[in-house]
């Protein structure tokens, strides 16, 4: 079996016309059961065979493998492409075995064509092909969210993440062995093109930090939708703070310790809580996340408390990147004519959460069994929270506006909060 694509004879439609033989690479595959046009994908097969693309009935003696195309008058019930003149190539392949040629399936594919008219009914495909999402963590969440929605349609991607794939990310995340070693930007890069060959993928091999912020501004500017999968607190602030001042949505996802559960946390500037504010309000949910890398577990560990790197399983992490992707597609068509707009009642709520397990020693070590409850707190469900703006938060609303509330003061007041004893040892000494 041959596959290659209708772009690719009409991309070389002038050099077949002219020098009537065209080498073109193929991948082999399973010791020749299948070639598949080499360039079609990020990843061609390590065996690369040559076929001989040819109009006409001129003789070719020196490759294993010949495409031919032939005129024809009127429609023909085989395998065809339509050239850019208008005129129908009936498309037939021969392969040599024993030294002689045989005839062969081939499969002239298009991929604009049938890469779309999959997609159609399942999401309004080109709804999405404008769509920018800039992905911020691309560890075993952020790859699968990635690859959702390049399978959703959406057509502009810029990813971001410092780190290497290595041996041990292997059993959790999407790529495989092969990539190890690689960015995990530039493997996600690749993965996203085997889905959606026609997307846009921009990659950024930084870690996400003060350091960034200018940078990381200009691309939370440029998206329509940003999604948060670091599982570094500073980062996460710091992402939020950046959105909420774009008035950019943003979604955070991440997991619990070991994945035991997670949450997915969705800022819409203006009109919802913001991320600080949810850390406000809950600290130790906050807190309670699933450090996967050394680094970040350093970045947040108290001197006596070490916070332990602990991954749990790739399909404990599958439901909340699953979350995180639908919520992000609900963003994306905001504005827009779609049949999933009937999920705009259900997603109102700015925090949700689900439980993988009952974990011991967490508060849902006695939650009730799957099977057993109708409707109190299970595994494998997923709750949605409401939480108010917090009026003081620092990042989306009035601080010192509050702060003078609580101390009596009026606009134009020069604050007078004390400093802190230690930094001023000196103030002290009157009370004493
Ligand atoms: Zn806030």
């Amino acid at each position: 079996m041959i596959t290659i694509t209708a772009e690719y004879l009409t991309q070389n439609w002038n050099i077949l016309q002219t020098s009537s033989i065209l080498p073109t690479p193929l991948s082999e595959w399973d010791n020749g059961d299948a070639y598949t046009l080499a360039s079609l994908g990020q990843f061609p097969s390590s065996k690369i065979a040559y076929a001989a693309i040819v109009v006409g009935d001129k003789q070719v003696s020196d490759f294993s493998l010949v495409i031919r195309l032939h005129k024809q008058t009127e429609s023909v019930n085989a395998e065809c492409f339509r050239a850019p003149s208008g005129d129908l190539y009936q498309v037939t392949a021969q392969i040599m075995i024993d030294k002689s040629y045989k005839d062969t399936e081939i499969k002239i594919a298009s991929l604009v064509k049938d890469l779309t008219r999959r997609n159609q009914g399942l999401i309004e495909t080109n709804l999405l092909k404008d769509a920018a999402v800039f992905i911020i963590g691309l560890g075993t969440g952020g790859i699968q969210i990635a690859l959702d929605l390049a399978k959703a349609g959406v057509g502009k991607f810029k990813l971001m993440d410092p780190d290497r794939l290595e041996v041990g990310n292997i059993s959790r995340h999407h790529a495989g062995i092969s990539l190890v070693g690689r960015k995990k930007v530039s493997a996600a890069k690749d993965l996203i093109l085997e889905k959606n060959p026609t997307a846009e993928v921009e990659t950024y091999p930084l870690s996400a930090g003060h350091e960034q912020r200018e940078a990381l501004k200009e691309l939370i500017e440029k998206s329509s939708v940003v999604i948060c999968a670091t599982d570094n607190r500073q980062s996460k602030l710091l992402i939020n703070e950046l959105a909420v001042t774009c008035r950019k949505p943003i979604i955070f996802g991440g997991a619990f310790r070991r994945a035991y559960g997670g949450q997915v946390f969705r800022v819409i500037p203006g009109s919802s809580p913001c991320y600080h504010c949810f850390v406000l309000a809950m600290p130790d949910k906050e807190a309670d996340m699933e450090i996967s890398s050394q680094r970040n577990a350093d970045s947040i560990a108290y001197s006596d408390m070490p916070v332990a790197v602990e991954p749990g399983l790739s399909i404990d992490v599958t439901p909340i990147a699953n979350m995180v992707s639908k919520l992000a597609i609900m963003e994306l068509i905001k504005g827009k004519e779609s049949t999933l707009h009937m999920l705009d009642r259900d997603f109102i709520a700015p925090w949700y959460f689900w439980i993988n397990r009952p974990e011991p020693n967490t508060e849902y070590a006695t939650i009730e069994p799957l099977s057993e409850s109708a409707d109190g707190l299970t595994i494998l469900r997923w709750y949605g929270v409401d939480l108010e703006k917090d009026p003081a938060c620092p990042t989306c609303g009035d601080f010192e506006g509050e702060l003078r509330k609580q101390y009596g003061l009026v606009e134009g007041d020069k604050p007078s909060i004390l400093p802190l004893p230690f930094s001023e040892p000196g103030l002290d000494k009157g009370n004493k």
